[in-house]
């Protein structure tokens, strides 16, 4: 495969930007060679800039829940471009979506837009302190809440890919008030809790993470949390950056019947634009300025542009439903097919799915939390990498995020995916 392009572009890059990218797990470090730098995409394809095509397995880290450059998406930009790209003042659209959300998301009686994941999570916690009047929150090892200093401990996704769970240029005095746990761990709340009595305002989890690979709630688990949550007088904070939306319209809460305080958003309900949001109980989120005293504010928040691509977006959700059925069955095709290929090849590998979230972990030992998580051969998913993307296969490159399937992959695409996968796996075990 030439993908000489891409290779004068990344070494062109490396002199402007850090890294050569804007984000640091696109730039390939955990799995070696360089990254393809992407011309467009359409559907259930990418495509570099030697317009080498690749079968969709991240989308975009979640949003293109559809495939890429939908048409209904890509019309409702176009058509509020007409109208100008930002007013810095309230519109129609954003009450359309705030009400779309609130009837959906079963947590959520107000919510309010920001521009990304991370300044939701962050404006969430902050809200949680100024309503409880305590500082401290309890977070998950291996966890991933964007780049607010307070989550930066402990976290996964591109923190624990790079080696850094823990960044310098976050003080002392921030971490002191993150207290840690591992994942489907009850215990190790109870005693956080019963050490630290009266001081947490918060526990904020991903409810299914996908940033340290996909692991999957034990049963009893976010029920547990919630009862803890509410005998202590905690804000119990869902993370649905990335299941919101997509594992059920009202997203892992829903799909287990578990209610937290507060939620945050992301990535589908921007249609692909820069969006986040955070809603919750109408009593927590009336501590937010204008209507109470916790100060957060955007200057883009709530653009035109952005709303009508989420709009969009949550529309055709809520028309048609049949997609959570589709995006199910895509996920289980996927993900036992491979479990399948393993065995028949011999290697009991761990596969855990979620919907249309699944990831592949090289260690034969269940991944239920961090410390299972890292003991997948990091090496070896490095050579599976690289074996998929040449046989056409774009997957997060990393052992450590999961992968995000589309309603554009059909099951022709499904087999190609699974042949990829059979030749890949008898490639990185030769020798
Ligand atoms: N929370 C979760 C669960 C995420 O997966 C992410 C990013 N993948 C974020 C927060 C941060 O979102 P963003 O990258 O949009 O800031």
């Amino acid at each position: 495969m030439n993908i000489s392009e891409s290779k004068r572009l990344f070494a062109k890059a490396q002199d402007f930007i850090p890294g050569g990218v804007n984000s640091p797990v696109r730039a390939f470090r955990a799995v070696g060679g360089d990254p393809i730098f992407i011309k467009k995409a359409s559907g259930a394809f990418i495509y570099d800039e030697n317009d080498n095509a690749y079968i969709e397995m991240i989308n975009s880290w979640g949003p293109m829940i559809l495939g890429h450059n939908h048409p209904i998406i890509r019309e409702s930009v176009i058509q509020a471009m007409e109208s100008g790209t930002s007013f810095g003042a309230p519109t129609a659209r954003e009450i359309e979506i705030a009400e779309l959300i609130i009837s959906v998301v079963p947590s959520v009686e107000k919510v309010r837009m920001v521009n990304s994941g991370t300044e939701a999570t962050m404006s969430a916690i902050r809200v949680a302190r100024g309503y409880t009047g305590k500082d401290k929150i309890i977070k998950m090892i291996g966890h991933y809440h964007g780049h607010g200093d307070s989550f930066l401990i402990a976290a996964g996704s591109g923190a624990m890919t790079m080696g850094q769970p823990d960044s310098p240029g976050v003080t002392a005095g921030t971490a002191k008030d993150t207290l840690l746990a591992p994942y489907n761990d009850l215990e190790a709340i109870e005693e956080l809790v019963r050490l630290n009595k009266g001081e947490i305002a918060a526990l904020i989890l991903e409810p299914v993470p996908g940033n340290m690979g996909l692991a999957i709630p034990m049963p009893g688990y976010l029920e547990g949390l919630r009862e803890i949550c509410n005998r202590e007088g905690i804000v119990l904070i869902f993370d649905e950056v990335m299941t919101g939306f997509r594992l059920a319209p009202g997203g892992a809460q829903e799909l287990y019947g578990v209610t937290p305080d507060m939620t945050t958003l992301g990535k589908i309900i921007g249609g692909g634009m820069p969006v986040g949001a955070y809603g919750g109980r109408k009593e927590i989120m009336d501590f937010v300025s204008p209507s109470g005293p916790v100060y957060q504010a955007g200057t883009l928040s709530g653009n035109p542009i952005a709303m009508a691509a989420g709009l969009a977006m949550l529309k055709y959700l809520q028309s048609h439903p049949e997609t959570y059925g589709q995006l199910l069955n895509i996920g289980r095709k996927v993900s036992e097919g491979i479990k399948k290929i393993n065995l028949e090849l011999g290697y009991d590998y761990t596969v855990n799915q979620v919907g249309s979230m699944y990831s592949l972990f090289f260690t034969d030992q269940p991944v239920t939390d961090f410390e299972s998580a890292k003991q997948a051969d990091t090496g070896l998913f490095g050579k599976y990498f690289q074996a998929m993307l040449q046989r056409g296969v774009y997957l997060a490159p990393s052992q450590f995020e999961s992968l995000f399937l589309s309603t554009a992959l059909t099951d022709e695409l499904i087999d190609k995916i699974l042949e990829a996968h059979r030749e890949s796996m008898i490639e990185i075990h030769k020798n």
